[in-house]
């Protein structure tokens, strides 16, 4: 499936693979430690297999394209080791800096396309809401709060039930009339071709506005089925996404290779880790609703993850991978939690003319208040 969704997006929209060149990081030759290297692959592989795509020693890290390749020794790239202990900072305050928000999911008449929707029946009456529209209004009002700062803000969708691409996804089957012999339900082809596509449209808007910040804003779900109601659950937590955790398989692309030497040389996964580590404290304090713990049982991050601090995980998705910079892929709250759904279905006030309920507008504070402290963090530095 996932081989499917790099293939179609290489095909049909070649612009997203937009060029790149491992001589991007000839910068950083003779400069990067040993031992920054080693303690980044920690967090950075996740399955033994990723360790066919490289080597390291004390003077050389040395990427390559398989485990062939390496057996022969036909190199990628090769990256001489220095001794450079380098602080990561982003020398930038909030009034002069680039914030980009990406609001997850496409919401409203698409909730139920994607599967990202809640529908709960409690005492003769149905809850029902979505994901993509709790992730866009709260990108609104975060937007509003940084610009008053003078942030310049770049949101990647501006529209409910909208993505990064300009053909909805009922314009996209027209044009791609091969996808209608793949027997696929819409649901399948949704998840696995058109989403796929919109998270490189996603990645490629954010790379090319070239923020100081990234910010990938989720609600979580625990366990959800998505029958005609959804299941409710007495969990309810909050975790974080940084870059990280290549799994089986995951450094066969060229350009995810490339993404993970850029992990590897540049700061982005440290400042991730450092921004993420607020932003999951502010979602605590603001929201009255604790870390993920592994009693949780949320199989993911057993599977899929590596956890980096309490509640911090690296994993592989398309976003923390192909966004450049440092970022937060952010999933507060369990929306299928029955206190939680009452709570995200009391539509108490409005987001730009939109009802809604405030505690979009707590989650909203509660990354402003992370990139605050994080900006604020930096200038210390
Ligand atoms: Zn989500």
């Amino acid at each position: 499936m996932y081989k499917t969704m790099l293939h179609l997006a290489a095909l049909l929209f070649p612009c997203f693979m937009y060029s790149f060149s491992f001589q991007d990081f000839d910068a950083y030759q003779g400069r990067v430690s040993k031992e920054e290297i080693e303690n980044k692959l920690k967090y950075l592989i996740k399955a033994k297999e990723a360790q066919n795509y490289f080597s390291l020693t004390d003077d050389v890290f040395i990427l390559y394209a398989s485990l062939e390749d390496k057996q022969k020794g036909q190199e990628e790239y090769r990256l001489i080791l220095g001794s450079f202990d380098v602080l990561p900072t982003l020398k930038k305050s909030l009034a002069n800096c680039k914030i980009a928000i990406d609001p997850g999911h496409f919401g409203s008449e698409y909730s139920h396309l994607e599967q990202r929707f809640v529908e709960i029946s409690f005492q003769k009456k149905l809850l029902a809401f979505n994901e993509g529209d709790l992730t866009f209004l709260t990108a609104l009002y975060l937007k509003e709060l940084l610009e008053k700062e003078g942030a310049e803000v770049f949101l990647t969708r501006t529209k409910k039930a909208e993505g990064a691409l300009s053909q909805n996804f009922f314009q996209f089957l027209q044009t791609h009339p091969d996808l209608w012999l793949t027997q696929k339900t819409l649901t399948q082809l949704f998840r696995s071709v058109y989403n796929g596509v919109d998270l490189y449209a996603r990645a490629e808007k954010i790379n090319t506005f070239k923020p100081d910040i990234t910010v990938i804003i989720h609600y979580n779900a625990h366990n959800s089925e998505k029958e005609k109601y959804t299941c409710t659950t007495d969990k309810n937590y909050n975790m974080v996404f940084i870059p990280g955790s290549f799994g089986d398989r995951e450094l066969k692309e060229e350009k995810a290779r490339y993404e993970f030497l850029r992990l590897l040389v540049t700061s982005d996964f440290f400042l991730s880790r450092q921004f993420s580590k607020i932003v999951l404290k502010k979602f605590n304090e603001h929201l009255q609703v604790p870390s993920v713990t592994s009693l949780d049982g949320a199989r993911y991050l057993e599977t899929a993850s590596i956890e980096v601090e309490k509640g911090v995980y690296a994993r592989n998705l398309a976003l923390t991978r192909l966004v450049h910079g440092p970022l937060c892929y952010g999933e507060s709250l369990v929306q299928n939690n029955l206190a939680e759904a009452l709570r995200l279905s009391h539509l108490d006030t409005k987001i730009q003319g939109y009802p809604c309920s405030s505690r979009l507008k707590e989650v909203a504070l509660a990354y402003f208040q992370a990139i605050q402290e994080f900006f604020r963090q930096q200038d210390e530095v």
